[in-house]
């Protein structure tokens, strides 16, 4: 008897998002993503709220603004605030101390803005090696995400969740929104990006039509990435009878599994027959 993960609700599709650096433009996102009940994380530089700066991207000048520290709890509520680092070094350049010091500073620091642990990270530009991947060990850093991209719905395995590749930058987004929506099979569509790039491309309205077109359906989950996170580590912590005919959740959150065709939810703390 075998039996595969089927997402909250029994759903076969989850759908997450994750900006960074905290730009103002997220505000503009995230109204766009809350209009169309989607979720997302949003990776903070504890170090550079309430700054002011601007980048040259792509020849133009593009505002780099920080949304300030007291706002941070207000602006992102409802969605998951995770990790930077304090100053968005390159770590792989760092030595040990100063890559924990970054990440368990910054964790401290929007621990306090948000009031709850802070456990999801993205690497500053994507820079990670094995190194830094075994520092994050010991931080309380449970996922951390980089910026290489797999272009499917590969759904996290949990010796990979310290190096997460999202399926695309939103750049990359468009040829896999109606596969998303209309193919079978379990899927996780993952986007990462950051929110200036829709004022350095100055195409709002692109992301207004995709997240439009995502969002407000029954068979989608919408979560952060830490809700997915928590989700698969509670799949894969059942506890499974020898020949697979039973298992038991020890977790806190119902788990959803198709066993035989149909599907099953698991309730927290119980038990299933299939
Ligand atoms: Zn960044």
């Amino acid at each position: 008897m075998h039996f595969s993960m089927l997402w909250p609700g029994g759903r076969e599709k989850a759908l997450t998002l994750s900006y960074d650096d905290a730009v103002l433009q997220d505000i503009r996102l995230l109204e766009i993503m809350n209009a169309n009940g989607i979720k997302g994380t949003f990776n903070l530089n504890s170090g550079y709220l309430g700054g002011k700066a601007t980048l040259i991207r792509e020849g133009h000048l593009v505002q780099h603004n920080k949304v300030a520290p007291e706002e941070i709890a207000e602006v992102y509520k409802g969605h998951e605030v995770a990790v930077h680092t304090v100053t968005h070094p390159n770590l792989v350049d760092l030595p040990d101390a100063q890559v924990l010091y970054e990440v368990l500073e910054d964790r401290k620091n929007l621990e306090n803005l948000v009031g709850y642990p802070v456990r999801g990270m993205a690497y500053p530009s994507g820079r990670v090696d094995q190194r830094v991947v075994d520092l994050m060990k010991g931080t309380g850093i449970v996922f951390a995400r980089g910026v290489d991209t797999t272009k499917n719905f590969a759904v996290p395995k949990k010796e990979t969740w310290l190096n997460w590749r999202c399926s695309c930058h939103h750049w990359e987004l468009e040829p896999l929104i109606d596969p998303f929506l209309h193919e079978n099979g379990l899927k996780l569509l993952s986007v990462w990006g950051h929110a200036y790039e829709f004022d350095q491309r100055d195409d709002w309205e692109v992301i207004e039509d995709q997240l439009a077109r995502l969002g407000g359906h029954e068979d989608v989950w919408y979560a952060a990435n830490i809700d997915v996170f928590d989700y698969i580590t509670a799949y894969n912590s059942l506890d499974v009878a020898v020949d697979g005919s039973s298992a038991y959740n020890r977790s806190s959150v119902s788990v959803w599994v198709r066993a035989k065709g149909k599907k099953y939810e698991i309730p927290a703390g119980g038990v299933v027959r299939f």
